[in-house]
């Protein structure tokens, strides 16, 4: 393993830039239980556990790490400067939120989606996030909205600064948060893994230039759930996701272009 391919992995990790750490996109509580050592020991673990998890999730999340870039354990050991156990814990993690694929020989690779499982993503946010948006109207109060408000504001000032990652992660996020402030957590955890996959979906099938949600769009449904109209929120989201839908590359092929290759030469 030469130096030169070891830098864009680093890069890609430690470039991280100034990060809202929303609840949309932190990890759960742990529930590990301790194998081994003093609960202070264990604590320390944990949370290195979910640093590194958090820091390879943004840089999926952030387009900064392409789908189909090998995540090779030893690499990750040296730059978290942890053991390869560790990493490969976290990577288990992530595949088990179908955001990274392990291949028995070949290791773990950020997931490159199909077509197929595209169009299945699209299928279950169609019925996730109106029942969504019908649930966070139900229980609406002032600070949930205010939240939304906030979250669009971000993403309108990461526009005008014209912040092309941060707009794609804001715009995901925009959609884990309504479902986490609709109350539900398996909607919420659902939502959460949706929005990734639709991300990793826009990096293969879009444009190199887009940044899968229009804002006026997010703004027009927040103005919605601020008036308590369910049908004409439900309406506008399931028109926004068409306009994602569509403006993907969706009937090329099941094959996406091979970025493995690429970073391999
Ligand atoms: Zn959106």
């Amino acid at each position: 393993m030469s130096s030169e391919e070891e830098d864009p992995l680093r890069a890609a990790i430690e470039s991280r830039g100034r990060v809202r750490t929303s609840a949309a996109h932190m990890p759960p509580p742990s529930t590990r239980t301790a194998r081994r050592g003093t609960s202070q020991a264990r604590l320390q673990r944990e949370n290195t556990h979910d640093e590194i998890y958090e820091k390879i999730y943004v840089a999926i999340l952030e387009h900064r790490l392409h789908p189909g870039t090998k995540l090779g354990e030893e690499r990750l050991a040296e730059i978290f400067n942890v053991s390869r156990a560790r990493i490969r814990e976290v990577l288990a993690r992530l595949a088990h939120e179908q955001i990274v694929e392990i291949f028995p020989q070949r290791g773990a690779y950020v997931a490159r989606p199909t077509v197929a499982q595209t169009l299945d993503v699209f299928e279950a946010r169609r019925l996730i996030e109106p029942a969504v948006l019908r649930r966070l109207i139900d229980t609406l109060t002032p600070e949930k909205l205010a939240k939304l408000r906030q979250h669009q504001e971000l993403e309108l000032d990461a526009r005008r600064r014209d912040d092309k990652r941060a707009v794609i992660r804001l715009s995901g996020e925009f959609h884990s948060l309504a479902a986490e402030l609709a109350g539900n957590t398996a909607l919420a955890r659902s939502m959460r893994e949706l929005s990734m996959l639709t991300c990793l979906m826009i990096f293969l099938y879009d444009a190199p230039t887009a940044t899968s949600c229009r804002a006026d769009e997010h703004s027009q449904i927040i103005d919605a759930i601020g008036k308590r109209d369910a049908s004409r929120a439900e309406r506008l989201m399931l028109q926004h996701l068409d306009h994602i839908e569509r403006s993907m590359k969706l009937d090329g092929g099941d094959e996406p272009v091979d970025l493995e290759a690429i970073f391999k030469s």
